[in-house]
């Protein structure tokens, strides 16, 4: 084994089961499909590979969820940031419906996956739904919009009124929402790793530690090239996602700059006392509301809750990020004073000027997708089980991948230096009123 991989100090750093970590790959090997980067995509298409008897390699640059996958928030949630699923059918026709069907079973298929592989202690996961609720009583149109056009797409998704709301959140802060009983939350580090266990005891084979160099298909086959290793290949999966330039700049610097990481940060209280845990959430949702300076939580196993958000300027971020949470959570709960933040970490989210994921042939049964938006943890796992599903020759009419060709954004440094400000707009338009 090769040093061991130092992780963000995340909560789940503290609280995933551990994983001795795979060997690196360090000679030439030959496989049927080689699957890039070790995060939910990578590990949502070799499971689904390895379990149809299929040879997959899965090649980790450096540790099993180091990248978004195991430092997000742990929020499973259906549906998307801004791109609503009518937009899907107007942009993309069937293939688009197919893709918005399939963000609306996303939850379900990856709570499914986590109770069939025997993981849910791994992963602990609670699928005790997501909610949305409305931060301004005009937003609360926007909320019945949204399950009137999810439930049109298979989602079982209801609104609740003030009332319901304030039942479930235990506070009359939020004036009504969307409730998706599908989703829940999990621990995305321990999720990661429960995963990596699925694919290898399904026959999967795991290299972590081993930076992708360079890919290419030579006309035959798909070379990658490691840093002490190569794996030639029929098919291959790209899954690094918003750290595709993070790990080995020159990955694929089309693909790396057609998106921008914007950092999210995270954090966790203490865990909260019995009595506040019973007015607070009782039911345990994941939530996160309308704002676009979202106001974001869930309890993790042990009642702490995790939260997180965006800052911009200087300084010490981290502290002034924590002082904004606790003060959030304070400002909507009146019965919570602010929380000491014990945890705070940070992680890159891959963000795109219109908000729409993309999806990517590299070539001859090569595959990549990009931009979550802040919406990968269902989605990932579904969309690595998609692009397998191509690898396999499966017909692509019935896949849920609408394909297009990456676009560099220009002037790409300067969008990621001034990316954290679209933090003003968010505010901004926090302010106003929805009117439909
Ligand atoms: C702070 C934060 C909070 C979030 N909260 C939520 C949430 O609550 N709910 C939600 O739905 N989504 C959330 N997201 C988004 C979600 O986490 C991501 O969309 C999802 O995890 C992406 O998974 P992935 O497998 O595609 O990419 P990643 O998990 O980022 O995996 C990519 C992997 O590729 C590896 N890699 C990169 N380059 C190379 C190379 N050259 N060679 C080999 N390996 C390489 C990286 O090391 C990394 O492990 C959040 C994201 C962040 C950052």
């Amino acid at each position: 084994m090769s040093n061991p991989v130092t992780f963000p100090p995340s909560i789940w750093a503290v609280t995933a089961p551990a994983r001795t970590q795979a060997a690196p790959l360090t000679e030439t090997i030959e496989t049927d499909t080689v699957v890039i980067g070790g995060g939910f995509t990578g590990l949502g298409a070799a499971l689904h590979l390895a379990k149809a008897g299929s040879d997959v390699v899965l090649l980790e640059g450096k540790a099993i969820g180091w990248g978004a996958s195991g430092r997000n928030n742990g929020q499973v949630i259906p549906t998307l940031t801004a791109a609503e699923p009518d937009m899907w059918v107007q942009r993309y026709g069937e293939t688009g419906r197919l893709f918005a069907q399939m963000i609306g079973a996303s939850a379900n298929v990856l709570f499914d996956a986590i109770r069939e592989e025997d993981i849910t202690s791994h992963a602990d996961a609670e699928q005790t739904g997501w909610f949305q609720p409305a931060h301004t009583p005009g937003r609360t149109k926007l909320s019945q919009k949204r399950v009137d056009a999810w439930q049109r797409f298979g989602l079982d998704a209801r609104y609740l009124d003030h009332k319901a709301t304030s039942d479930l959140l235990g506070t009359e802060h939020w004036y009504g929402g969307m409730l998706a009983p599908s989703g829940g939350h999990i621990n995305p580090l321990g999720l990661s790793r429960g995963l990596a266990l699925a694919v290898e005891r399904a026959g999967g084979t795991i290299y972590e530690a081993t930076p992708v160099l360079f890919y290419e298909h030579d006309g035959t086959q798909w070379v990658v090239k490691t840093d002490q290793g190569t794996v030639k290949a029929r098919a291959l999966i790209l899954a690094t996602n918003a750290y595709t330039g993070e790990v080995v700049p020159k990955l694929n610097r089309r693909l790396a700059h057609s998106i921008v990481p914007v950092s999210s940060w995270q954090m966790s209280t203490e865990p909260l006392s019995d009595e506040l845990r019973a007015s607070i959430l009782p039911g345990r949702q994941a939530v996160s509301d309308t704002r676009g300076d979202l106001r974001f939580f869930h309890y993790d196993r042990d009642n702490r809750l995790i939260t997180g958000g965006a800052i911009m300027g200087f300084g010490d971020l981290a502290a002034r990020m924590a002082r904004k949470a606790a003060n959030n959570l304070a400002d909507s709960f009146p019965q919570l004073a602010p929380p000491k933040m014990t945890h705070v970490w940070e992680g890159y989210l891959s963000m795109n000027w219109d908000r729409f994921p993309r999806v990517h042939s590299l070539g001859p049964n090569g595959w990549t997708w990009i931009g979550c938006n802040g919406r990968g943890v269902a989605l990932g796992y579904s969309l690595g089980r998609e692009m397998a599903r191509a690898t396999s020759g499966e017909d692509l009419a019935s896949l849920a991948l609408p394909t297009t060709t990456p676009h560099a954004l220009p002037f790409h440094a300067i969008g990621r230096a001034i990316a954290p400000y679209y933090l003003f707009w968010y505010r901004f338009k926090d302010h106003r009123e929805y009117k439909s």
